[in-house]
């Protein structure tokens, strides 16, 4: 197939954040590029506009779509002709400053792929979902988890009821580079990550608690109905949670575990799910993302390997494949896979077709207002003793 057949063009995009001594930007830019959908024609790079502009030619950006800030790359952009502008940004800079740029991007009329958390808070995030709505754009945020190849094959054996009702979750991702106070020595991911008017109401669970409750939520598309949150700061000074669980009873009856750490020594980024059906129960570990291990009572434990070849991959594995098996794919692949789902959406939107907004195969402006709302509701729980309170679903995936 042509490479964005209906489009027959490459998708043009802009990066704001990713600027020198930065982290995921560069990731960013590498998957959304992995399979020649699309090109990086322009930048706004960093929060200091020189250095922005000094970031430009490390991504291969002209001179002249080397931009000072966001606002002036939305205004440059839109002063070009349709078939030079941009079709989307990606959004790869500190929670805080993701709204104001995600709202002026839908605003224009741009697509948009942002980093998560989706926003500092909750009301920030619902306006964002409504704009998305109501300007009708593709909006995807990477909780680039969900884009492992035996990821996407739990989630389609969950939905084909292989698995059965599934009634437990056990979600977490634990690390460990946290556990000193690097923000005092000016690391500056771990600055902003511990500031409470940069990252959110949550430290952690914020950053990466999120990760893990979307990963639950993505694999059995079992809706939450209450949370009971615990969260800690265990490095002495510090403002926000650096370790928490969350419980979660679900609609189902099911019951759900979230854990997050930054203060576990020696663990790198261990994103790790088990779930348990009535059928069956599988479990997944990031750090080893091409291996999936499925057991059923009275059965041999099976040990599922990431190959499109292999009679018992399913077509969402295939489809999340680039190499054949036992060529490691991860986490570069994975970023490319929520990348290439919604650049389906975004040919489809350019052609003028309808897309589906709300179900979709990357995770979405309501699934990352999902996210916020878990944060909100693990943060006042925790303030409460721990207190159930309610989780709300709005559009929130199946
Ligand atoms: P970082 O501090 O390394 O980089 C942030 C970049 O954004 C810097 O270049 C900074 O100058 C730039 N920036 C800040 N404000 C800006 C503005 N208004 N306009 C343009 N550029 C601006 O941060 P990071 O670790 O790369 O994290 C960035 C985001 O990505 C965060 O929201 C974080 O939660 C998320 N993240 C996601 C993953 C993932 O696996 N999906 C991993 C790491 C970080």
């Amino acid at each position: 197939m042509a490479i964005n057949e209906s489009l027959n063009r490459k998708l043009r995009f802009a990066l704001v954040g990713g600027g020198q001594g930065s982290f995921i930007g560069r990731v960013h830019s590498i998957a959304a590029q992995l399979d020649g959908r699309a090109e990086l024609v322009a930048g706004a790079l960093s929060s200091d506009p020189q250095r922005a502009k000094d970031s430009a030619g490390d991504y291969g950006i002209a001179e002249e779509r080397a931009y000072g800030s966001y606002q002036e790359m939305i205004a440059g952009e839109l002063a070009l002709s349709e078939s030079e502008r941009i079709d989307f940004v990606s959004i790869a800079t500190p929670n805080h400053t993701h709204f104001e740029i995600a709202k002026a991007a839908v605003e224009a009329g741009f697509n948009v792929v942002c980093d998560k958390p989706l926003t500092f808070d909750l009301a920030q995030a619902e306006e964002l979902a409504s704009l998305v709505e109501q300007h009708k754009v593709v909006f995807a945020v990477t909780h680039n988890y969900t884009g492992y190849p035996l990821v996407r094959q739990a989630r389609e054996m969950v939905q084909s009821g292989e698995l059965g009702e599934i009634q437990a979750i056990r979600a977490s991702y634990i690390q460990g580079w946290l556990r000193s106070r690097l923000e005092e020595d000016g690391q500056k991911q771990a600055a902003w990550r511990t500031d409470p008017t940069k990252s959110g109401a949550a430290g952690c669970f914020g950053d990466i608690g999120t990760h893990a409750y979307n990963l639950g939520r993505f694999i059995s598309g079992v809706l939450p109905d209450e949370v009971s949150c615990t969260l800690k700061i265990f490095a002495e000074g510090r403002l926000l949670d650096d370790y928490g669980t969350a419980v979660i009873r679900m609609e189902n009856g099911g019951l759900a575990t979230v854990t997050a750490s930054q203060i576990t020594h020696g663990r790198e980024n261990d994103v790790a799910i088990e779930i348990d059906g009535t059928e069956g129960a599988i479990s997944w570990r990031q750090e080893e993302p091409n291996k999936m291990i499925v057991r059923k009572n009275g059965e041999p434990h099976k040990i599922y390997t990431r190959d499109p070849n292999h009679p018992i991959a399913n077509d969402s594995q295939i489809n999340a494949c680039r190499l054949p098996s036992g060529h490691p794919e991860a986490f570069f692949e994975a970023f490319a896979n929520v990348y290439t789902a919604a650049f389906d959406a975004m040919i489809q939107r350019a052609s003028g077709e309808d897309f589906e907004m709300t179900n979709t195969v990357y995770p979405n402006v309501h699934d990352g207002a999902e996210g916020m709302h878990f944060i909100e509701q693990c943060v006042a729980s925790s303030a409460q003793n721990a207190t159930w309170l309610p989780m709300k679903h709005g559009l929130a995936r199946r």
